[in-house]
């Protein structure tokens, strides 16, 4: 079974996000970028399958500027095999992403594809589902566990109020929730050996993929200020507080 695995390079999760003083975006410049957590668990997932005998070949996909190489080379030295980048300047709405992945499936016709479930820089959290539509296969959102067996997937996915559990026919696409797994510390010797691992680069025009924003940002801004607590002297007086001046309870 091959598997493809799809790695977005964003603003690391530690670095708090400074709002573009006109408004336009998020200021990027000199800020430190990894993969999209989501994503590593993608990987480690692929890993872990191929550890078990139940993947054959992981492939490593991500879209964007020059600089995704480097999240390539991280999933690389997490264990997949190749990695393919669609470079572009471009700014990549998920729809324009679906579309690349689907073009490079197309190609490389894996049996399952794994994506996060969302990426942390826009929040979006459709790039799976419109992939699962533009191919029409099955799709198994915010995955919490993964069995393949026989050519078949049982996936447990967490949601509102408990779990569920879907069986399903590969090919499949499949995104990942936080408690799928733990990913695995890159180790140096693995990101050593990673460099000297296959990778692809083509551009969305070799792909025969319009990437053209369908959706205009009109304002980015930061989340109000929180205003100071206050102290109250004792529990009557929060009861108080509670209910005649928040009035919640
Ligand atoms: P989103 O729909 O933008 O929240 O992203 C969901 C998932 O789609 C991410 O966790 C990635 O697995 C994948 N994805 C989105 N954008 C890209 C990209 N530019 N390159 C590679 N994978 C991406």
């Amino acid at each position: 079974m091959k598997v493809l695995v799809a790695v977005k390079r964003v603003v690391d999760y530690n670095v708090k996000v400074r709002v573009k003083s006109d408004g336009s975006g998020v200021d990027t410049a000199g800020v430190k970028m990894s993969m999209n957590p989501f994503d590593e668990i993608a990987v480690e997932e692929a890993v872990r399958l191929k550890e078990k005998g139940a993947a054959t070949e992981i492939v490593a996909f991500s879209a964007g500027v020059a600089a995704c190489q480097e999240t390539l080379r991280t999933a690389l030295a997490i264990g997949a095999d190749r990695g393919v980048l669609v470079q572009t300047d471009a700014e990549l709405q998920p729809l324009a992403v679906a579309k690349l992945l689907k073009a490079v499936i197309d190609k490389e016709q894996p049996q399952l594809v794994i994506l996060g479930k969302q990426a942390i820089d826009d929040d979006c959290n459709q790039t799976g589902q419109m992939l699962a539509a533009l191919l029409g296969w099955g799709q198994a959102t915010f995955a919490s566990k993964l069995e393949i067996d026989a050519g078949k997937a049982r996936v447990t996915r967490e949601v509102d109020g408990g779990l569920e559990t879907l069986g399903l026919a590969l090919p499949l696409v499949m995104t990942t929730d936080l408690r799928l797994n733990e990913p695995r510390y890159v180790t140096l010797p693995n990101i050593m050996k990673a460099k000297k691992k296959q990778l692809d680069t083509f551009t969305p025009e070799q792909l025969g993929v319009d990437v053209s924003p369908r959706l205009k940002t009109l304002k980015v801004a930061e989340p109000p200020k929180r205003g100071a607590g206050v102290k109250v002297p004792d529990v009557a007086a929060l009861v108080a507080k509670l209910k005649n001046e928040a009035k919640v309870i």
